[in-house]
């Protein structure tokens, strides 16, 4: 196991982490902070390894275990795991292993790919009596021992909703037969269930641990009582799975006194990054964005340099989640059903975000919602989107060429590096204009559209020599959008990773 300390401090609620060998942090400058986190990774050098967060607080207080992403086909565990791995605790210990199953996460299947029988469904693996025999479930099982938890909790989803579909456990609490753990779970249930409106998608309790779960094998082999927490992957965006899923741990770890972050906590305290310069960057994931927009943006924007990606929904940015935040993004699909899914208060919410030092992102969608001239859209810069009746001029390659600006900022590292002109996705991405609004700061364009689409009735020689890519300040903060999609081009996905830096240049 090789560990690596991490101190941290929280300085006016940025993050900075001081990344290093464990030998270079003595104990007393890592105590000093209040919390003490260490990361290692299990099944290190296979195909399987996965970090292992240890998050200690000064005082003592129980020890849980946290397990997310044993099936692969459950995203919400793996995410809300590795968010919770980011709070801070004012007691006790945390062990938390955001993503248990890396590969069958990585090919979004329940069982890991290439493996038969029991051992390919990671929580089949763990027998009762006995011990897991290989694979990354004795490196679980190992945690146990090491550890000695007071509680392990296991999170996963369902296909549908149990209160209504007895044939999935979606939405409920699985615990071990422990009067504690029943209490306990009918206190975390009504806590989500105050947050849920249709009476179908509560929750339930259910009390039968299935065989070979590592929840089921705590409680029977190690005594240490257990649940499982499903969400449903039904019906909602990943970040309103991944807020249930906080709020119920939440509702747990405070109940056992571990005094943890807030449940609105996305990106918390004690994130662990590549580096100190982390750019923290949130992908809208609610009403309007197109299928699987949010999940595609959030692959491509993981592969910039030093950033944290966190995908977020309407519910989170009316609470005021982009405070953890650097940057938004929103994907293609609707700007007009994004804006309606935010609601005033989420618009607001975000227009003040970027006014007091945000960054914001649109790309096709997103970027009419950046524009002023809809009573809908955030008036983030003074483009006006022209011949609205078109809007549908179609799907396809279309030629652009940069402004020396825009290749100076967005180039490098790109397909188009070295072209002045070059061919970029597009569809039904908003034609600007300058609006002339004098509160408004004058954009600046990095890409022209020079190529042209005419489908659905768009008359000729309107697209061209607009602009397809702009940018301007907005209060303290900044602001991005493109027309057409990079991240839907091979070779162009740089152009938006490029625009991170800019984006977060308050921070300068
Ligand atoms: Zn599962």
């Amino acid at each position: 196991m090789v560990f690596r300390s991490l101190a941290h401090r929280f300085t006016r609620g940025r993050i900075l982490v001081a990344l290093g060998l464990a030998a270079l942090v003595t104990p007393q400058a890592a105590s000093a902070q209040g919390i003490r986190v260490q990361q290692h990774i299990l099944a290190e050098g296979s195909p399987a390894q996965t970090p292992c967060y240890v998050l200690r607080a000064k005082k003592a207080g129980p020890t849980i275990l946290i397990i997310g992403g044993m099936h692969g086909n459950e995203p919400s565990g793996a995410a809300a795991a590795a968010q919770i791995a980011s709070w801070n605790i004012g007691r006790g210990t945390l062990v938390i292993v955001p993503r248990a199953n890396v590969l069958a996460l990585q090919a979004q299947k329940r069982r890991t790919p290439g493996l038969a029988g029991s051992a390919g469904d990671l929580n089949r693996a763990f027998p009762i009596g006995g011990k897991p025999r290989d694979g990354i479930a004795t490196d679980l099982w190992n945690l146990v021992e090491t550890h000695k938890p007071d509680w392990v909790i296991d999170l996963h989803e369902g296909f549908d909703f149990h209160r209504t579909n007895k044939r999935s456990v979606g939405s409920s609490i699985i615990h071990s037969a422990q009067e504690r753990a029943q209490k306990l779970a009918t206190k975390m249930i009504a806590a989500v269930d105050a947050t849920i409106e249709a009476a179908g998608q509560r929750f339930d309790r259910i009390k039968t641990q299935v065989a070979g779960s590592l929840a089921r094998a705590a409680w029977e082999n190690a005594g240490i009582p257990s649940m499982i927490i499903e969400t449903t992957s039904k019906t909602h965006a990943l970040s309103y799975r991944v807020r249930q899923h906080r709020l119920l741990v939440y509702t747990f770890l405070h109940d056992l006194g571990l005094e943890p972050s807030p449940p609105t906590t996305v990106l918390g305290p004690t994130a662990i990054g590549p580096s100190t310069d982390l750019l923290r960057v949130a992908v809208f994931d609610g009403g309007g964005t197109g299928k699987n927009a949010a999940r595609h943006m959030r692959s491509v924007l993981e592969t910039a340099d030093n950033c944290l990606v966190r995908r977020v929904g309407s519910h989170d940015i009316r609470v005021g989640v982009l405070n953890q935040f650097d940057i938004i993004v929103h994907p293609g699909g609707s700007g007009s059903a994004q804006a309606k899914a935010l609601g005033k208060s989420g618009r607001t919410a975000e227009i003040q975000f970027v006014r007091g030092g945000g960054g914001y992102l649109g790309v096709c969608g997103g970027a009419y919602l950046a524009a002023c001239n809809y009573e809908w859209s955030l008036g983030l810069l003074d483009a006006k989107v022209i011949d609205r009746k078109h809007w549908r001029r179609g799907v396809g390659p279309v030629a652009v060429e940069w402004t020396p600006v825009g290749r100076t900022t967005l180039s490098p590292g790109s397909s188009a590096s070295k072209a002045p002109r070059f061919i970029i996705q597009y569809a039904n991405g908003p034609i600007f204009e300058r609006a002339g609004k004098s509160e408004l700061e004058d954009f600046e364009t990095l890409i022209f559209f020079r190529g042209e689409l005419t489908q659905n009735g768009a008359p000729a020689g309107v697209m061209p020599d607009t602009p397809a890519v702009v940018r301007a300040n907005f209060g303290k903060g900044r602001a991005m959008a493109f027309s057409p999609h990079p991240e839907k081009t091979a070779g162009l996905y740089a152009l938006l990773n490029n625009s991170l830096p800019w984006l977060a240049g308050h921070r300068q």
